[in-house]
């Protein structure tokens, strides 16, 4: 077997990797990344590629300022007690790092611009801010990857929720759509796909060996130490060999179908993530198998999806939109449909254990379906193929399309009269669909008085299966704030490190805002790559 020797060893080419990859080079190390496909990109290229990176300046231009109180009792807030896990010294990391990050990413010509109307999930926390602190990467001409574009991972599905809510952003819209079949809209990346690329560009700029289709098989362990990596590269087994480290950035474990099976609530099925399928758990169990312990196994970054022309489709648009409610088989409703993501899958499986609920049904009147998109279906335009195959349900009653999907007639009926009542008001008494300025920036903007809210009331009615998607597992590697990985006793196992899907999130109970994963995994990378360099210190010290 060849052996191949460098500074660090980094697994995985998504957001987390190619960070990481970014910081270790600038300090001058010999830097490898490994990534299992043909095509960089992971989960972050399927992803909205929103940042919350707390106290950032661009948040200024919105009028909004921050400060390290206000952000740890908001993340403190949102996170609750701390734990073995989720400890107060990452917490802080965090905060601490977060402008840093985004700083040095400002300064190194990876211009991030803050997000309108990304207002935080929670606000009645201390330290909440109406205007967000998401930041994202402008939308690019992906063609600035030159030979590389054949190797940057196109999505199946997009989590980007910039969708048209007002008749003048459906003109764009539309126009958009124009363009896009007539001229070269097609070359535009946005969201997680345009961060990616500006993070490979630096990377390969700065002359870092990126491998595709080198996947990582197992660590290699001596005295205690981790000091290296086995890897199949293009069918060739290879020993590589790091004398600084190695740092596990290959997502979670959200592609595996029987880690999902053993460690996430049940039912499960593979075909509900958006993550990346080649995040398959190999990175984390290796590190188990290296004296890693792991932690919060059993949870992810839910995500309410459905399936639509036979792929996974995030319905984080649609759901906040007037003229429809999720119910479960019962017919009733039993969460707000306009709040985060994760609230309303976690939701999904609470409600399952007394009601069945997986799926739950997304409810539309055909107002709903004549004026919004609905996964890949433009408005008021769904294929044939999708109602003879059972994707979509139609009927010109609710009565009938509760016979028609085997829900609880009664119940759909009475849900659809308390719903009306509400919408009618602009208030729902049961949920609070609405009342955060979160939910409302998403909703319908040319409905004034609530615009997450509108009856159910023009037939045909339609109906799609909602399932508790992810957008990747939130367990891995125990780590601390330096990103190392620890060892049960809260020893450290020397060499390695974890980032991103790879740890074990801080995350636990609520998600303070959109664009917390992605931030988590940046800083945890930007955290381990210095501390490979030694340089961790300079980082607290600013
Ligand atoms: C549709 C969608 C929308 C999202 N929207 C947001 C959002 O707006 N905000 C937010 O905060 N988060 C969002 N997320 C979550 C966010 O994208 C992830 O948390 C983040 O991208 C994780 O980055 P990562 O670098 O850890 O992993 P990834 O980007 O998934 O990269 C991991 C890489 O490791 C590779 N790999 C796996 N195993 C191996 C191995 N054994 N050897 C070598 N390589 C390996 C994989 O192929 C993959 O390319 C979204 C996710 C999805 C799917």
């Amino acid at each position: 077997m060849r052996t191949i020797a460098t500074d660090v060893l980094i697994v995985g080419g998504g957001a987390s990797g190619l960070l990481a990859a970014m910081a270790a080079r600038r300090l001058k190390r010999e830097v490898i990344v490994l990534e299992a496909t043909e095509s960089v990109g992971g989960s972050t290229a399927a992803s909205g590629g929103m940042l919350w990176l707390p106290q950032n300046e661009a948040m200024r231009k919105l009028g909004e300022s921050d400060s390290e109180e206000d952000a740890t009792a908001y993340l403190n807030a949102a996170l609750g007690a701390v734990n073995e896990i989720s400890t107060s010294e990452r917490r802080a990391a965090f905060i601490r790092t977060a402008p840093k990050l985004a700083h040095w990413l400002d300064a190194s010509k990876l211009a991030l611009q803050p997000v309108r109307g990304q207002a935080d999930y929670l606000p009645a926390a201390p330290g909440y801010r109406k205007q967000g602190r998401a930041l994202l990467v402008p939308s690019l001409d992906k063609r600035i990857l030159g030979p590389w574009l054949d190797r940057l991972r196109v999505p199946v599905t997009s989590g980007h929720e910039l969708r048209p809510r007002t008749p003048t952003e459906l003109l764009g819209a539309t126009r958009a759509v124009a363009g896009r079949l007539f001229t070269t809209d097609r070359n535009v990346a946005r969201g997680g796909a345009a961060l990616v690329i500006e993070l490979l560009n630096r990377v390969l700029g700065q002359g870092v060996n990126v491998w595709t289709d080198a996947r990582m098989t197992d660590l290699i362990v001596e005295d205690g130490r981790v000091v290296g990596l086995r890897c199949l590269r293009d069918g060739e087994e290879l020993e590589l060999r790091a004398n600084d480290g190695v740092i596990l950035a290959a997502g979670g474990f959200e592609g595996s179908e029987d880690e999902r099976e053993e460690n996430l609530p049940l039912p499960t099925d593979l075909a509900w993530t958006a993550g990346c399928l080649s995040n398959d758990g190999a990175a984390i169990n290796a590190a188990q198998r290296a004296s890693a312990a792991l932690g919060g196994m059993s949870d992810a970054w839910w995500l309410p999806i459905i399936i639509a022309d036979g792929s996974v489709h995030p319905i984080d648009t649609e759901r906040r939109l007037p003229g429809c409610v999720i119910v479960d088989q019962a017919g009733y409703r039993f969460v707000n449909e306009a709040g985060p993501a994760y609230r309303v899958g976690k939701a999904m499986y609470d409600r399952n254990r007394t009601v069945r609920s997986v799926p739950a049904y997304l409810v539309m009147d055909n107002k709903f379906r004549a004026r919004y998109e609905l996964g890949p279906w433009l408005p008021g335009a769904t294929p044939r193929s999708a109602l003879e195959s059972g994707e979509i349900v139609r009927a010109d009653s609710l009565s009938d399309l509760a016979t028609a999907l085997g829900i609880d007639r009664a119940g759909l009926l009475g849900t659809a009269v308390r719903f009306n009542g509400f919408a009618s008001k602009g208030k729902d008494e049961d949920f609070g669909r609405g009342e955060t300025p979160f939910e409302r920036a998403k909703g319908d903007a040319t409905k004034r008085r609530n615009p997450n809210l509108g009856e159910l009331e023009k037939g045909p009615f339609w109906a799609v299966k909602v399932y508790p998607g992810d957008r990747g597992t939130k367990g891995g590697v125990r780590i601390d704030a330096a990103s190392r990985a620890l060892r049960a006793d809260g020893s450290v196992v020397p060499g390695l490190y974890a980032t991103g899907g790879s740890a074990a999130s801080i995350v636990k109970t609520n998600v303070p805002a959109e664009g917390t994963a992605l931030a988590l995994a940046c800083v945890e990378a930007y955290r381990a790559a210095m501390h490979v360099c030694g340089q961790l210190d300079t980082v607290d010290e600013l």
